[in-house]
């Protein structure tokens, strides 16, 4: 298997530290909205890494986190004149519920930064020790970035273009005296808190971690100091990875991870879907007007590390795309029904674990969703022409199960769910309007997501309840 290492910017091998494990870190979304499909983007190829690596055989540790102090937080929390904590409870949540629709794996933990707030700050303590960071006069930590040798290495910057980056800002902060740094590419380690702020004690002031030493420690903690693969989206290679593998490797003196994967951006009019652009599309959005599953077909008809446009169209191509897969396998069950007992026959099995190879080798080939997926075509194609009443059980469940079987390495399930009954819809509507007048909103909108989640989707109208199915 061979994966695209942004640290030596080549294709290499893929070797795990300990043999069949593999320790696999990915920051996680930063909750004080609903995430948008380009936060979705590196939900669903990870997940995808990750299942093809069970697949091949590797345990795998899965750790992604979820930011849950941050400015953009605090804000959100002003703005609602609520807790931050009752914003990050919510989104967390509602992320939750939109991963699920994505049928992205849970992770083997899911940890939160406002948890983790003692090792941060025994990490900074372990870096002032070293002479890796320090405090100023108001309380501020930073990393002292010129003393960590291979600063760069990562983003393959140097450190005389950063500087000269930087010396704008320097002047800037000359002039309104805020020079607190040693020098202007030191990054914060540990803020002071503001007035009104959600803030921790520490030996330095009150206040709070920079983002970075967060996942540097959420990682050591749940995965250990040297771990396999770190990765997020693009934007993040530069400073958020680089100071993460500076605070780490200063910190531990060893390696922080062998592969640094990163996904290309999800663009909208070829510029970067964001929320401070506002040019975005939120998961939920999404799933009001299509199957999630869709979503997720059409990302991983790209490769991950090329950048994919989001337009109707493609999600149109993606949505008959997946029905083209899930036709095949529903005529598949309805012949496997049909046809005599028997094993699978040579001619059947030879031709099928030709397309498996197929699969296999662009899987392995830097994780090519886009050409696996062709393979699951060609797969598809072949049972449509080839496989009929007159071949054994053994030949259809076998083209079926490979069909599931890849399929669900990639997250996308490819057998038709079973519609709701209107009957049944119904009769949830009117538990959720009993549930209502009692009181249990709870209950009411468990029953709401349950609906949403099976794509139907409840409108309250004067006149009552609607329904519609996306
Ligand atoms: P944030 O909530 O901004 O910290 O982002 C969470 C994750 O989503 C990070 O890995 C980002 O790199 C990634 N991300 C944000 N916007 C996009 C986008 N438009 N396309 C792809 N990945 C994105
Ligand atoms: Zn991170």
């Amino acid at each position: 298997m061979k994966l695209y290492n942004t640290l030596t910017r080549t294709k290499e091998d893929f070797v795990p530290i300990e043999e069949g494990k593999v320790r696999m870190y990915v920051c996680g979304p930063t909750v004080y909205n609903y995430i948008h499909i380009g936060n979705a983007r590196p939900m669903i190829v990870f997940d995808t890494v990750r299942r093809y690596m069970e697949y091949k055989g590797y345990e795998v540790n899965y750790v992604s986190n979820f930011t849950d102090v941050d400015d953009k937080i605090i804000k959100k929390a002003n703005e609602e004149g609520v807790s931050t904590d009752e914003v990050t409870k919510r989104y967390i949540e509602e992320c939750i519920k939109d991963m699920k629709g994505m049928n992205i794996k849970e992770a083997t933990t899911h940890p939160k930064a406002t948890e983790e707030i003692s090792g941060m700050i025994d990490m900074i303590k372990t870096l002032i020790d070293k002479g890796y960071a320090y405090a100023a006069e108001d309380g501020t930590v930073y990393f002292r970035t010129r003393k960590f040798d291979s600063y760069g290495k990562l983003s393959h910057k140097n450190l005389d273009d950063l500087e000269s980056g930087h010396r704008k800002e320097k002047e800037a902060i000359k002039v309104t005296g805020e020079d607190i740094k040693e020098d202007p590419l030191d990054f914060v380690l540990w803020k002071p808190k503001k007035e009104g702020e959600i803030s921790w004690e520490s030996p330095w002031c009150e206040g709070r971690p920079g983002w970075h030493i967060e996942c540097s420690v959420m990682s050591k903690k749940y995965l250990g100091e040297s771990i396999d693969i770190h990765a997020g989206g693009e934007d993040l290679i530069f400073p958020h990875h680089e100071n993460e593998i500076a605070q780490s490797e200063a910190a531990n003196g060893v390696p922080f991870s062998k592969y640094w994967l990163h996904n290309a951006f999800l663009n909208i009019d070829n510029k970067k879907m964001s929320k401070s652009l506002g040019n975005f599309f939120t998961v939920r959005e999404i799933s009001e007007k299509y199957d999630l599953q869709v979503l997720r077909f059409f990302m991983l008809s790209a490769h991950y590390r090329s950048p994919l446009n989001f337009s109707a169209d493609l999600m149109e191509a993606a949505k008959n795309g997946l029905e083209r897969i899930r036709t095949a396998v529903d005529k598949l069950n309805t012949v496997e029904g049909k046809c005599k007992e028997g094993p699978a026959d040579g001619a059947v099995s030879g031709a099928v674990a030709d397309y498996v190879a197929k699969f296999e080798a662009a899987m392995d080939d830097d994780f090519n969703t886009a050409d696996a997926i062709a393979a699951v075509f060609e797969l598809v194609r072949y049972t449509n022409t080839n496989i009929d009443e007159s071949h054994t059980k053994g030949d259809v469940k076998l083209a079926k199960d490979t069909i599931l079987k890849l399929c669900d390495v990639m997250g996308i399930i490819a057998e038709k769910e079973e519609e709701m009954l209107d009957a049944d819809i119904e009769k949830l509507i009117e538990e959720r309007q009993a549930a209502r007048k009692a009181k249990n909103f709870a209950r009411a909108d468990e029953i709401r997501d349950e609906l949403l989640a099976k794509g139907i989707i409840l409108e309250d109208t004067r006149e009552g309840v609607k329904w519609k199915k996306a």
